[in-house]
């Protein structure tokens, strides 16, 4: 799982797929910092648009996550496995079920995307992969840290260090379908509890809910977070399973309609043309 080598035994398409990875991760590294990540706020993050839940769900049928080793599957198919397993789970709430399905969601802003942005499907590298908190050093325990000297703020002297414990909201992680999705949950005053906001904004924060490089950024509600994103991780991670792809049927679409119009709302306020 998750392992990023090019060690000379791989296929030819699995070594392709590989490359892919790490040009998507060395382009997230060189290009995103405090300020590159402002503007993409600015550019993506306003709301203005009506449209429906399912439709744009259904957009992720159209993007595979070039930065994930682990599935070659379009996301949708990876959102519902997640999902799945969650609601198997007897002694979870149905909200944990729902960020399942959506907590990769945010990967729709493909289809407003553009290669310059690293937003497009080509690219993705402002879409995918493991975040960061901008405007610091990178810590060396991420995946691929021999990138993290192309990035800007990682090697400035010049930015000051975060007090201790200004915790993680305070800060600003590298842009992408986590960042992306949590502003639009806000947007749409979505009615899931505090830890569903966590789990959707700080899931690809490996650094921090895997390790231990970012404790020092912690407040008290991250230390009490941590816990449940830990928990969301292991069906985010152990889930993908490319030979045994789960189906939607009308009673699975039943199950999540009902929970989207309980916590969020079958139409949603999005950024993303018709
Ligand atoms: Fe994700
Ligand atoms: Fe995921």
């Amino acid at each position: 799982m998750r392992d990023y080598s090019l060690k000379c035994e791989l296929s030819a398409s699995e070594r392709a797929k590989r490359e892919i990875i790490h040009r998507t991760y060395r382009l997230q590294r060189t290009n995103i910092n405090k300020e590159f990540n402002q503007y993409l706020i600015g550019k993506y993050c306003n709301f203005t648009r009506m449209a429906n839940f399912w439709d744009l769900f259904d957009k992720l049928d159209g993007i595979v996550d070039l930065s994930d080793p682990d599935t070659s599957l379009p996301n949708s198919i990876h959102a519902l496995q997640t999902a799945e397993a969650i609601r198997k789970n007897c002694n979870l709430p149905d909200w944990m079920a729902l960020c399942g399905l959506l907590h990769d969601m945010g990967k729709i802003l493909y289809l407003d995307g553009c290669d310059a942005d690293g937003t497009s499907k080509d690219t993705q590298w402002a879409l995918v992969g493991d975040t960061f908190a901008t405007g610091l050093p990178i810590p060396a325990s991420i995946v691929l840290p021999e990138y993290n000297s192309c990035n800007k703020d990682h090697t400035s002297d010049s930015l000051g260090l975060p007090a201790m414990n200004c915790g993680l909201d305070n800060l600003s992680m590298s842009f992408g379908h986590d960042e992306y999705m949590y502003r639009l949950l806000k947007a749409n005053n979505h009615k899931m509890p505090r830890q569903a906001e966590y789990i959707v904004r700080y899931h690809s924060l490996y650094a921090w809910h895997s390790g231990t490089d970012y404790d020092y950024l912690e407040n008290e509600e991250d230390m009490k977070m941590k816990k449940i994103v830990k928990e969301f991780n292991k069906f985010d991670l152990y889930t993908k399973n490319d030979a045994l792809p789960v189906r939607w049927t009308h009673d699975l679409r039943n199950f999540y309609s009902k929970l989207i119009k309980k916590y969020i709302s079958d139409d949603m306020m999005v950024n993303i043309p018709p």
